[in-house]
């Protein structure tokens, strides 16, 4: 990248191999990964405090420690980017709940995900059978399958046998494979996981996200961080200034024109914003391209502190970390669909995290969390609080009384918290078929512009969605294979 005017008047920058823009999850790994191969990198975050998507804050009463967005991390765990990095040494403990996903439906009825497939099995009864050859599969693939679906797409691929096998199944609609079972356990268990892909669970793929969700729970758990999600962040952190690397907060990009000369700018960032900065010095043509790309659904997100834990029915709710609220396929599907056709569901499907019961760290002594999120149209203002509430209500009566404190963020407040969530999007765009091969753009290369020196590395790119780093470090890699240090 040819060097620029710096017109900006923020802490000087000493000189710089690359300038990552956003500290998230992918800025930070993109960072690390450059400056492991003796870049010296500077990463500028328009927060206060580095992280993006893994902040951790008091949102509702001094002390009490809540994770603003993301909150469980399966992806964390199993990321070969985050697995390879000492982040223990900086502090990273995951924490393990008994059960990674408690699933409740009415009349005091629960399908557990266990870490282990065959007591999920034995839990689901008639559907056990079913279940186990699913998921499986997935689970007897190991890393070699989730490192593959985590990774740039090859010809040919690295694990063709154990990708043929996932993608048979997995491109499928969820609801079309909960046809398998008979029972409301194993197909809302499904649907419930089917649904973070905020995709009709009627869409081609949706099915792969459960095998891949449900699959990581039983291979690697589904854990959280001690003492926030933040914790992600600033082990990230750690590691990148061992390397040399830093981040400076609270500085707001807002054209390629401020930064300082480097020799590659990589921008953890949507593509809405990519234009917003480099728009004028793209070429027509891609510009149009990213001006194409697709937002979907955003979330509404509600936290609260509670005078003690979640009141469950079924007593065994409280034995995970993470509670899926919508009962059965056609409900959660129902509630999808509405949020699909922009309307705002009666019911919604709720993902719910009661991190406290797990990792006292996190609340004074008898204060106790709940994170709570579900789906609404892109750019919604709708307060859909009383909604959430009565779907746990549903399931914990009596849950309502315990609410000391509140704290509620709609798509504008999301946006406002990150601007990488457009209208409230927490995948960084819609997650479809066809935005999983074209992300943002078609093409081999996704993570390079066409203008030298710039390149993408935010969730807008693959493998897309989620706290695993892995789209900062194939952009790294991108800019290491086209600009080694020695050019
Ligand atoms: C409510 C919610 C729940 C979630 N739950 C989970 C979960 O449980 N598990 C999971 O794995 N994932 C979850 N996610 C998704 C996860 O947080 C994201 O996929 C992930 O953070 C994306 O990482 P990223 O590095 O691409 O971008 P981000 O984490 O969004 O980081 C982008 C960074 O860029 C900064 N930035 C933006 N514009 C500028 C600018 N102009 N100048 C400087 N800095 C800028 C932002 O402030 C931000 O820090 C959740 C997200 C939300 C919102």
């Amino acid at each position: 990248m040819k060097p620029q005017t710096v017109r900006w008047t923020l802490p000087p920058t000493p000189d710089v191999d690359a300038v990552i823009v956003g500290s998230g999850p992918n800025g930070l790994v993109a960072a690390i990964t450059l400056a492991s191969a003796g870049w010296r990198v500077v990463v500028f975050e328009a927060a206060s405090r580095p992280g993006g998507g893994t902040r951790s804050m008091e949102l509702t009463l001094p002390g009490v420690v809540h994770d603003v967005c993301s909150a469980i991390h399966p992806l964390g765990l199993a990321s070969p980017a985050l697995r390879a990095l000492p982040l223990a040494d900086h502090g990273l403990e995951w924490v393990h709940p008994d059960v990674p996903l408690a699933h409740p439906l009415d009349g005091g009825r629960v399908a557990l995900l266990h870490r282990s497939v065959a007591a999920t099995a034995v839990g689901l009864g008639a559907d056990g059978a079913a279940y186990r050859k699913l998921i499986e599969p997935f689970v007897r693939s190991g890393f070699d399958l989730t490192d593959g679906l985590l990774s740039p797409l090859s010809v040919p691929p690295k694990h063709p046998i154990e990708l043929a096998r996932y993608g048979i199944t997995g491109i499928q609609p969820a609801s079309r494979v909960a046809r398998r079972f008979t029972t409301d356990e194993a197909s809302g268990l499904i649907a419930g996981l089917a649904a973070h892909s905020m995709l009709s669970l009627g869409s081609l793929s949706t099915a792969g996200y459960a095998m891949m969700l449900g699959g990581l729970g039983h291979l690697v758990g589904w854990p959280m961080a001690r003492g926030g999600s933040q914790s992600i962040a600033d082990s990230l952190v750690g590691v990148l200034e061992d390397l040399g690397g830093s981040v400076v907060c609270g500085t707001r990009v807002t054209s390629l024109d401020e930064l300082p000369p480097s020799r590659a700018v990589l921008l953890d960032l949507t593509p809405r914003q990519v234009l917003a900065i480099a728009g004028d010095r793209l070429p027509g043509r891609y510009a149009r391209r990213l001006g194409r790309y697709r937002y979907g659904p955003g979330v509404f997100k509600l936290d609260l502190a509670l005078a003690g834990p979640i009141p469950w029915t079924n007593t065994d709710v409280r034995r995970a970390a993470t509670v899926h609220i919508g009962a059965t396929m056609p409900e959660i599907s129902a509630a999808e669909d509405d949020v699909l056709r922009g309307r705002h569901p009666e019911r919604p499907f709720v993902l719910l995290a009661q991190h406290t019961v797990f990792d006292a760290a996190r609340a004074p002594s008898g204060v106790h969390t709940a994170w709570a999120y579900c789906h609404v149209p892109n750019g919604s203002s709708v307060d859909m609080t009383d909604r959430i509430e009565t779907q746990i209500e549903r399931f914990a009566p009596g849950f309502r009384d315990l609410v000391i404190a509140r704290h509620t963020m709609g798509p504008a407040g999301m946006e406002a918290h990150n601007a990488n969530y457009v209208g409230g999007d927490i995948n960084g765009g819609v997650a479809d078929l066809r935005q999983f091969v074209a992300r943002p753009t078609l093409g081999l290369h996704p993570w390079a512009t066409p203008l030298d020196g710039l390149y993408l590395c935010s969730s807008s790119t693959p493998p897309g969605g989620g706290v695993h780093g892995m789209c900062g470090r194939h952009a790294a890699r991108e800019v290491l294979r086209r600009q080694p240090l020695s050019d």
